[in-house]
């Protein structure tokens, strides 16, 4: 079998007509098997903005959001070409969505299930526009526009559906026929369910997607193409001396991703690590610059490679005079955390305590807060940014824990987290120092 690629583009790199024909440009180049893009810059964003205007009942700003999108896409398309029926299904798709849209105003209220139908429309119609910017870049290969939802098989969670790898697999061997002169368009972010309900993967989904696609197809290489080139030492938009990083193990990009760094979604690497695919992440804006090879096996294994952060982050601190020398305690909390799907990011223990980070748009389910309180008396904290120092041997501390306090300075520390994995020490600090935390640990360990 030849070498089969499986590129995705996100939004950034779909904002508009020219940024459409660089990225078709480089799935040429790159001799893409199958692409995958995410909605145009903004419209997932536009998508939910539109769910909560109309379930608040206020048509107005739903019209004026309806008309943002008509215009935008209307505008892509129109410069890239006079197909007429392109422009027929972009025209029908966008009067769906108002429909769906008006049926969610008249009911002032939306399922999960209306929800991932609804943001469905922006990488749907996001890759009518891009397959169009393929057939203008590349005139002699056949481009083929197919919908995602008819191979990436997902359960019913809607707004963050797991997949069902034997079923995508099974979908990836039926369905592509890999030629040279085939070239496959598809959405990211988007799947469906046993019922043929449309779902999503969760924000920044399309990352997971490709992977996903990648492994359905045995891929010998994924390439992420985004706005920068490739994974950088911090976030570039904190810290402006963040370097570029060119290789780097699974283990660390997925600490990474899974501590906020938001070049990559959270699981893209499981997929890929599951069958073994080098990832490249490149930026779309600059082809040619180097990016950030990902792989099982690297070179250089530094102590700390890479700071990332993680904001909006609230602490649980569950309590009962009954832990002291019981047990069970722990296995009762984990369990709610397990019904409601809940993750762990780090945790701390005392005798008759335990301390939990979650997300803070975790404190929005009552019925999970209230089963914790069940259990004991549960303190809630919110403004918090985990702030994680990633790298290798971090098991070995021997002064590496006095740097990071000196270099902090005067930076209140409300919880540390060591231990479980040689990858990574976290902090959580208060958000008004989270950038500030992660500019001054960068400059003492990365320069
Ligand atoms: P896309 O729309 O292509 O999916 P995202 O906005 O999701 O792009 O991800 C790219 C952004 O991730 C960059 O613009 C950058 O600000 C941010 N980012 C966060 N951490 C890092 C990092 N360590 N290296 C590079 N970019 C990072
Ligand atoms: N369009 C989706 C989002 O903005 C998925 C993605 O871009 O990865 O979350
Ligand atoms: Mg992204």
């Amino acid at each position: 079998m030849s070498r089969v690629v499986v590129s995705k583009f996100g939004g950034s790199s779909m904002k508009d007509h020219e940024a459409m024909l660089r990225s078709a440009k480089i799935s040429l180049e790159q001799k893409s098997d199958i692409t995958l893009v995410s909605a145009t810059y903004g419209t997932t964003d536009k998508l939910h903005l539109l769910i909560e205007n109309a379930v608040n009942g206020d048509w107005n700003a739903c019209e004026k959001i309806l008309f943002t999108i008509r215009e935008h896409h209307f505008d892509i398309l129109n410069n890239l070409t006079k197909n007429t029926l392109a422009g027929e299904q972009v025209r029908e798709l966008i009067n769906n969505l108002e429909t769906l849209i008006r049926g969610i105003f008249l009911l002032g209220e939306c399922s999960n299930k209306a929800k991932d139908r609804v943001v469905s429309f922006g990488e749907r119609v996001s890759s009518i526009l891009f397959a169009e910017a393929m057939k203008i870049t590349c005139p002699d290969r056949s481009i083929q526009l197919f919908d995602s939802r008819t191979i990436l098989k997902t359960d019913s969670t809607y707004g963050k559906a797991k997949p069902n790898i034997e079923l995508i697999r099974k979908n990836c061997l039926a369905f592509f026929k890999f030629d040279a002169r085939n070239s496959y368009i598809g959405q990211g972010y988007i799947g469906s369910d046993n019922e043929e309900s449309t779902t999503t993967l969760g924000r920044g989904g399309s990352d997971y997607s490709a992977a996903l696609f990648a492994e359905g197809v045995r891929a010998h290489v994924l390439e992420i193409w985004t706005d920068v080139a490739g994974i950088a030492t911090t976030d570039p938009r904190i810290c402006s001396s963040a370097k570029p990083i060119h290789e780097i193990s699974y283990d660390e990009a997925s600490e990474m991703a899974q501590y906020g760094a938001k070049i990559l979604h959270p699981t893209t690497l499981v997929p890929a690590m599951r069958e073994n695919i080098p990832v490249y992440v490149g930026s779309s804006y600059a082809s040619k610059e180097k990016g950030t090879w990902i792989k099982s096996k690297v070179e250089s294994k530094p102590k700390i490679r890479a700071i990332a952060k993680r904001s909006n982050q609230a602490l649980l601190t569950i309590r009962t005079p009954k832990m002291f020398n019981a047990y069970g305690f722990m296995g009762k909390i984990f369990e709610v955390f397990t019904k409601y799907e809940i993750s762990v990011d780090c945790v701390t223990t005392s005798e008759i305590s335990v301390a939990i980070t979650v997300d803070e748009a975790t404190l929005k389910n009552e019925h999970f807060l209230h089963e914790l309180q069940n259990i004991g008396e549960v303190v809630t904290e919110i403004g918090h940014t985990l702030i994680s120092l990633i790298g290798n041997q971090m098991l070995e501390t021997s002064g590496l824990a006095k740097r990071i306090f000196d270099s902090i300075g005067e930076v209140n520390v409300r919880m540390l987290c060591l231990g479980a994995s040689p990858y990574n020490f976290n902090l959580l600090v208060n958000e008004k120092d989270g950038d500030a935390t992660v500019i001054k640990l960068h400059k003492e360990f990365i320069g």
